[in-house]
């Protein structure tokens, strides 16, 4: 296994009622001439956790950051009106969080950040990743 250091929180940019499955964005990176999906996890909105890239492999989600890196994705990020925002549904929050809790327990040392943390350039994932996930962990 690679080492992790950061596991870095993504939205899908897309708006209410826009379907953004692990499927759908293995497509859309194909397309951009990538490999596949360059997130590790999709969470949907209904909760379900989709695998994206094995972990083993280096993703591609956050320039510059991606080798130690595992990318989580959750689908939405944008209103009705196609500003960024957060649209996390209450199935959403649960599932990432217990993902990012088994996550933290297999990688003690990564911390948890936004693609925004890394990025400013980037309002993606549209929330404070650090504050909800890194500064409260189990
Ligand atoms: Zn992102």
């Amino acid at each position: 296994m690679r080492t992790i250091t950061l596991i870095i929180i993504h939205c899908s940019a897309v708006r209410p009622g826009q379907q953004s499955s692990a499927q759908d964005i293995d497509r859309w990176h194909k397309a951009r001439g990538w490999k596949g999906i360059g997130y590790h996890y999709v969470v949907r909105r209904d909760g379900t956790v989709e695998s994206g890239r094995p972990l083993e492999q280096v993703g591609s989600h956050c320039r510059y950051h991606n080798r130690h890196s595992i990318g989580v994705c959750y689908e939405g990020g944008l209103n009705e009106a196609g500003q960024f925002a957060d649209t996390r549904t209450p199935e959403q929050k649960r599932a990432m969080r217990l993902l990012i809790t088994a996550l933290c327990k297999r990688f003690p040392r990564a911390l948890v950040v936004g693609h925004h943390d890394l990025n400013h350039m980037k309002a993606c994932p549209c929330f404070d990743a650090v504050k909800e996930y890194d500064q409260q962990r189990p």
